[in-house]
C-alpha cells in the first residue's frame, strides 16, 4: 500500500495545473486541511507557524514550512522543492514574493484566515479564489487506489455495525455515551487513526439528524439509530480515507407502525443506490429516494439532502442533492443516506458508502440493512 506510486502524486499535479489553466489561477496556496496531504502527501502541522505549499501554474511548487519541521517532510523531487524559514523570517513575505507578477491567486480552503488575511494585506492588485475551483473536482474522482482505501475504510466500520446488530455491544440499561465510546474503540481497533463521529440517538433523540450522545439511557423497545465513521491510518503521516455508516436496531420487538416505515426507508434507499449509475446527475438520485418516502407519506420528514462525497474529508463533492445537476462519473464517492425524522416521537437513517462505477453502483458498506432487533 505504501507509499502510494510517486506517479499518482504527479498525475495529481498535473491535473492541478490543468484546471488552474482552466480557471485562470496563476498560484495555488494550500496550508492545513485535506488538499495538501491529497496534493503532495504531506499534511501541514495546525500550529501559528506558516505552512504553504506554492503552486505556480507554470514552474517549480515550493513548499514553504518552518526550518525545524523539515525533517518531517518526505521530499519528493520533482513535485515540489522546501524552502524552510528561520524563526526570525516573515514567512507571509516569502510566499508573497513566490506570488509576485501573479493577477489570481486560490487559497485552500481550510487556511486559516490569519493567514489569507496577512497574505491579503502584503499583496495586491490579485483576485482572490478558494482552492476548491481547483481542486474539488479532482479530489472528487477516486482513482482506483483511492477506492481501495475506503474500501478498507469501510470494512472497518462494518465490523463495528454487525457488532452493534447481533447485540456485541450491549445497549438496554447503557447511557447513548457510553456506547458511543464503544463504539469509537471498536472503530480504533478496526485500523482506524481516529474516529470523526460516532453518534448514539435512542428513542425520540433518533429524530435529530445530528443528535450528540447523550447521557439518555437507553430503554427496552424503542429505536437506536448508530452514524459513526472516522478516519484510516496510513503509514508515514499520510492521509488517510474517511468512514461513514449509519444502521438502526430495536431493543426489542419493533413497534409496527416503525416497522413499517422503516421499511418504506430500506426500500428508498435501496432504489436510490441503484440509480447511482455513471452519467445520473446527483441531483436525480436523490429525487429517486425522495420520491419513493413522498408516495409513502414519509417525504416531508426527510429533512435532509441524500447524501455527500467522501473522500480524505468526511464531506466533499459530490453533494447528492436538489440542484446539483452534475452527472455521476465513474470514481465518483458519496453516501446514500436517506431517513424520517418525526420530532418527540422517532427517526432513522441508512446510510452506506457508494462508488459509481462503470459496472453499476458499488456499495462499499455490506452489513445488512433491515432492522436488527437487539434484546440486551
Ligand atoms: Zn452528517
Ligand atoms: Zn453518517
Ligand atoms: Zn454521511
Amino acid at each position: 500500500m505504501w507509499p502510494y506510486p510517486e506517479l499518482m502524486f504527479e498525475q495529481r499535479m498535473e491535473r492541478v495545473r490543468q484546471a488552474m489553466d482552466h480557471q485562470g489561477v496563476d498560484v495555488l496556496t494550500l496550508s492545513v486541511g485535506p488538499d495538501l496531504p491529497w496534493l503532495i502527501g504531506y499534511e501541514a502541522m495546525p500550529l501559528e507557524r506558516l505552512t504553504m505549499l506554492v503552486v505556480p501554474r507554470d514552474g517549480e511548487a515550493k513548499l514553504v514550512i518552518p526550518g525545524f519541521e523539515v525533517p518531517r517532510v518526505v521530499e519528493r523531487p520533482g513535485l515540489f522543492a522546501v524552502h524552510g524559514w528561520g524563526e526570525t523570517d516573515d514567512p507571509i513575505a516569502i510566499v508573497a514574493n513566490m506570488m509576485a507578477g501573479a493577477g489570481s491567486v486560490a487559497v485552500g480552503d481550510h487556511t486559516w484566515s490569519r493567514f489569507t488575511i496577512a497574505l491579503q494585506q502584503q499583496v495586491s492588485g490579485v483576485q482572490w479564489c478558494n482552492a476548491g475551483v481547483v481542486t474539488a473536482e479532482l479530489r472528487a474522482l477516486k482513482e482506483p487506489e483511492e477506492v481501495a482505501r475506503l474500501q478498507r475504510a469501510a470494512d472497518g466500520v462494518d465490523v463495528v455495525a454487525t457488532a452493534l446488530r447481533t447485540g456485541d455491544i450491549p445497549l438496554i440499561g447503557r447511557t447513548e455515551a457510553d456506547v458511543s465510546a464503544e463504539i469509537s474503540r471498536r472503530i480504533l481497533a478496526e485500523g482506524h487513526a481516529a474516529v470523526n463521529f460516532a453518534i448514539v440517538a435512542s428513542g425520540p433523540n433518533a429524530a435529530s439528524p445530528h443528535h450528540h450522545a447523550s447521557d439518555r439511557v437507553i430503554q427496552p423497545g424503542e429505536v437506536v439509530l448508530c452514524d459513526f465513521g472516522g478516519v484510516t491510518s496510513e503509514a508515514h503521516g499520510e492521509v488517510g480515507y474517511c468512514s461513514d455508516i449509519t444502521r438502526c436496531v430495536y431493543t426489542g420487538e419493533p413497534d409496527p407502525e416503525f416497522a413499517e416505515a422503516y421499511a418504506h426507508l430500506l426500500d428508498a434507499q435501496q432504489r436510490a443506490v441503484q440509480a447511482a449509475t455513471v452519467g445520473t446527475p446527483a441531483e436525480n438520485v436523490d429525487a429517486v429516494a425522495r420520491n419513493r418516502l413522498e408516495e409513502v407519506g414519509l417525504g416531508q420528514w426527510f429533512l435532509h439532502r441524500l447524501g455527500h462525497g467522501i473522500g480524505v474529508e468526511e464531506h466533499e463533492d459530490p453533494y447528492i442533492v436538489s440542484g446539483n445537476t452534475t452527472p455521476l462519473r465513474a470514481g465518483h464517492a458519496f453516501s446514500i443516506e436517506p431517513g424520517f425524522y418525526i420530532a418527540d416521537k422517532w427517526g432513522a437513517r441508512i446510510e452506506d458508502i457508494v462508488v459509481a462505477t462503470d459496472e453499476g453502483p458499488l456499495s462499499l458498506n455490506t452489513v445488512d440493512r433491515d432492522l436488527a432487533v437487539v434484546e440486551v
